[in-house]
C-alpha cells in the first residue's frame, strides 16, 4: 500500500472539491491529484535517490509528498530555517537529490552536487505540464518519509518513515475524524515536521479543504480562520499564546467557524490551555502526543475530557487537563523501568509505545525492541484510569550524586513564584557531584528579578535539598525553536 492512494481516493471520490489554498491560488483535488503524478513522472526521470524540499508551505509540499510516494522515491522535507553548514551537510547524506525551494541556497552549498534544483513555482509548473503522460509503473519501495527530528536533545536524527506506519498512523485515527464537506483544516506547521506532514495526510483522508499558511503569523492565523471558515486547526502551544497574545492586544476575527483545535509538540502550559478553553467556548479541544518515530500522534487528550476537567471544581479531576490523554486503540503503549520492566499505575517510568504507525527505524539502525517496542525517552505515568502523564524527556534527567532528578519537578515548583514568567533547569557540571542543578528564569514583563536566595527557599521547602539550584540565571526569553520547543542544550551554553 502506498500513501498515494489517500489522494487518490479524494480526486476519484470528489474532483471537483476545493483541495488547497494557498496565498490567492486555489486547487480541487483533481488538479492536485494530476500533479502529483506529473511530480512523479519528473521526479523518475531525475534518476534522483531523494526527493527534498527545502522551502515553507506551499502546494509544492504535498506535490512532493504525494509525488515522490508515486515516484517510489523517499521525500525529504528539511528545515529551510537551517544553518548553511547544517544544511549542507544534511544535503550531502540524500545526494543525489531531486531538490525544490531554494535553488540558490543548494548552488551555494554544495556546487551542482549531482542534484536537480528547482524552484518552488518552477516545479509546480513541470508538475502541471506532466500530468498527462505514460502510465507510471508500480514501485516496490516502502520507505515514503525520511524526516530529521528537532534535535532539541542531540543532533537530528534520521527517522525512517514507510507507507505502512504513516497508513497506520490514519487507520488508527480514523474514529476520531469526522469528514463533511463543510470541513476546512489550516495548516500552519512546517512541512519539515511530522506534524506538517500528518496533517496533509489527514486532511486528505477527510477530503477537507486545506488552508495552508506558508509561515506561521497570529494576525494571518486570526484572518484565515475567518476567511476560509476554517473548521479544524493544529496549533502548537506557543502559537496558541501568540494567537492569545494578538487578541488580548484587541485583533478581532470571527473564529465561530473553529468546530476543532488539535495541538501538541510540547507542553501545554495549565494556564494557557485553560485560556482557551474560556476564549473559544464552541471548540472541541485535542492534545495529541507523539513523535517523529512514530508517526505522529499515538495518545490524545479528547474534548469531553477538556471539557470535565476545565469544569471540575475538585483539583484531581482538574489535573486531568495536563495529560497527554489514552493511546490509540491501534497502539500499545507501556511504562517501563530502567532494566526494562513493566510499571504500574502511578510509577513513573519510560514510555514504550508498539503498532503499526510506529516506525522507529533510524537511517542507521533500528531502535526497536525484538518485540518491536519502541523507547521513546520521554519519561511517564499512567493514573489508575490509564491516562497518561508525561514528566520530561529521560535525556533531560539530572543526575546528580547518583539521584535522578526530573528538571519538570524543579520547573513546576519556581512557577508558582509571582514573577517567574518562564524557567528550565538542566544538568550543570559539578565538580563535587558530576551533575547539579542550573536553572534560568525569564521574568514576567513589569516584574522586578526575585532573589536568588528567595527562589532557593521556594524550591527547598516543596522538594527535597538535593533540588535546590546550584546556579541561576537570569534572561529575557529562553530559547524556542519554531516548533515551540524549549532547546534546553541551548539553555546549558547559558552557563
Ligand atoms: P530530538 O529527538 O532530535 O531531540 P524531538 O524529539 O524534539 O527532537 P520530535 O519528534 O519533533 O523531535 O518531538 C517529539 C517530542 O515532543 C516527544 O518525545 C515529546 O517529548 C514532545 N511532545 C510531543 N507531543 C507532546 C504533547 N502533546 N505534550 C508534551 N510534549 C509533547
Amino acid at each position: 500500500m502506498n500513501i498515494s492512494l489517500l489522494l487518490q481516493m479524494a480526486a476519484d471520490a470528489a474532483p471537483d472539491r476545493e483541495a488547497l489554498v494557498c496565498e490567492d491560488r486555489r486547487w480541487t483535488y483533481d488538479a492536485l491529484w494530476k500533479a502529483a503524478q506529473g511530480a512523479a513522472r519528473s521526479m523518475r526521470e531525475s534518476g534522483a535517490t531523494h526527493i527534498a524540499l527545502l522551502d515553507e508551505s506551499s502546494e509544492a509540499a504535498p506535490i512532493a509528498l504525494f509525488g515522490a510516494a508515486l515516484a517510489g522515491i523517499p521525500y525529504v522535507p528539511l528545515n529551510y530555517r537551517l544553518a548553511d553548514a547544517d544544511l549542507g551537510a544534511l544535503l550531502g547524506r540524500i545526494a543525489p537529490a531531486y531538490v525544490i525551494g531554494d535553488t540558490d541556497r543548494v548552488t551555494r552549498l554544495n556546487g551542482d552536487g549531482g542534484h536537480t534544483l528547482f524552484g518552488r513555482m518552477d516545479f509546480v509548473a513541470e508538475a502541471q505540464a506532466k500530468a498527462d503522460g505514460p502510465e507510471l509503473e508500480e514501485t516496490e519501495e516502502t520507505v515514503a518519509v525520511q524526516l530529521f527530528t528537532s534535535g532539541t536533545t542531540a543532533a537530528p536524527k534520521a527517522a525512517i518513515l514507510r507507507h505502512s506506519n504513516l497508513l497506520g498512523y490514519i487507520l488508527g485515527t480514523v474514529e476520531f475524524m469526522s469528514a463533511d464537506e463543510s470541513e476546512a483544516a489550516l495548516v500552519s506547521v512546517p512541512p519539515y515536521h511530522i506534524a506538517g506532514i500528518s496533517a496533509l495526510m489527514s486532511s486528505i483522508y477527510a477530503m477537507r479543504k486545506i488552508v495552508l499558511l506558508p509561515a506561521f503569523d497570529p494576525d494571518v492565523w486570526l484572518k484565515l480562520i475567518e476567511d476560509e471558515h476554517v473548521t479544524n486547526a493544529f496549533v502548537v502551544p506557543t502559537m496558541l499564546s501568540r494567537i492569545i497574545g494578538r487578541m488580548d492586544a484587541g485583533v478581532k476575527a470571527d473564529v465561530s467557524s473553529l468546530r476543532a483545535i488539535a495541538y501538541g509538540g510540547g507542553k501545554m502550559p495549565l494556564e494557557l490551555i485553560s485560556r482557551a478553553l474560556d476564549l473559544f467556548p464552541q471548540t472541541n479541544f485535542t492534545n495529541a502526543y507523539g513523535l517523529t518515530e512514530t508517526s505522529s500522534t499515538v495518545a490524545l487528550l479528547g474534548p469531553d475530557e477538556h471539557r470535565a476537567a476545565h469544569q471540575a471544581s475538585d483539583p484531581a479531576a482538574r489535573a486531568r487537563l495536563a495529560s497527554v490523554g489514552k493511546p490509540l486503540p491501534t497502539v500499545e503503549l507501556e511504562i517501563r523501568d530502567e532494566e526494562g520492566r513493566k510499571l504500574p499505575a502511578g510509577e513513573r517510568g519510560e514510555i514504550y509505545v508498539r503498532g503499526d504507525q510506529v516506525s522507529g527505524e533510524y537511517r542507521e539502525r533500528s531502535a526497536l525492541d525484538a518485540e518491536g517496542w519502541f523507547p521513546t525517552r520521554d519519561a511517564g505515568y499512567l493514573d489508575e484510569e490509564g491516562y497518561l502523564f508525561l514528566a520530561g524527556r529521560a535525556d533531560d534527567v539530572i543526575v546528580r550524586g547518583g539521584e535522578n532528578i526530573s528538571p519538570g519537578e524543579i520547573e513546576d515548583v519556581l512557577l508558582t513564584h509571582g514573577a517567574v514568567g518562564d524557567c528550565a533547569a538542566v544538568a550543570i557540571p559539578s565538580v563535587e557531584w558530576g551533575e547539579a542543578v542550573g536553572v534560568a528564569i525569564a521574568c514576567k514583563v513589569d516584574c522586578s528579578q526575585p532573589g536568588e536566595e528567595e527562589l532557593c527557599k521556594l524550591v527547598k521547602d516543596r522538594l527535597r535539598s538535593s533540588r535546590v539550584p546550584e546556579r541561576i540565571v537570569f534572561v529575557e526569553a529562553l530559547p524556542y525553536n519554531e516548533m515551540g520547543k524549549l532547546l534546553r542544550r541551548e539553555v546549558k551554553k547559558l552557563f
